[in-house]
């Protein structure tokens, strides 16, 4: 028989079973890039290169709740990645370019990356199919 206490621990554990938890990072990147191609005359100016603050957040999965991964070495991972592959020049990259070279990278749940704070994409993965 089981007792009130072995039934509510295991409704519990199913409600537990239920969650995705994930760890999120952010950090902000100076650098240029540009979109030479640009067809649209009134924003014509992003054909060459104009420098953003990219505002980036990154979020992980993890399969337990005491620092599967831990942050703050997932923060300096990212930011040694942007540093060693793209210093302070994407190129040609758009947000979304950036945030899903992130995801990719860091096999991450999702990924932002805003122009100063502002405008830019958000690219997620599904966890469920
Ligand atoms: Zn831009």
């Amino acid at each position: 028989m089981t007792s009130q206490l072995e039934e509510f621990e295991k409704s519990c554990d199913r409600d537990r079973a239920k969650l995705t938890t994930v760890v999120v990072v952010s950090l902000r990147h100076e650098a240029v890039h540009h979109w030479p191609e640009c067809p649209i005359e009134d924003v014509k100016f992003l054909r060459d290169k104009h420098r953003h603050e990219f505002h980036i957040v990154a979020s992980k999965a993890v399969t337990h709740t005491d620092r599967d991964v831990e942050i703050i070495m997932l923060k300096r991972r990212i930011r040694a990645y942007i540093d060693d592959s793209f210093g302070k020049d994407f190129g040609r990259m758009s947000c979304e370019d950036i945030a899903t070279d992130l995801l990719m990278h860091f096999d991450l749940v999702s990924c932002s990356v805003l122009e100063d704070g502002e405008n830019g994409a958000n690219v997620w993965r599904n966890l469920k199919p």
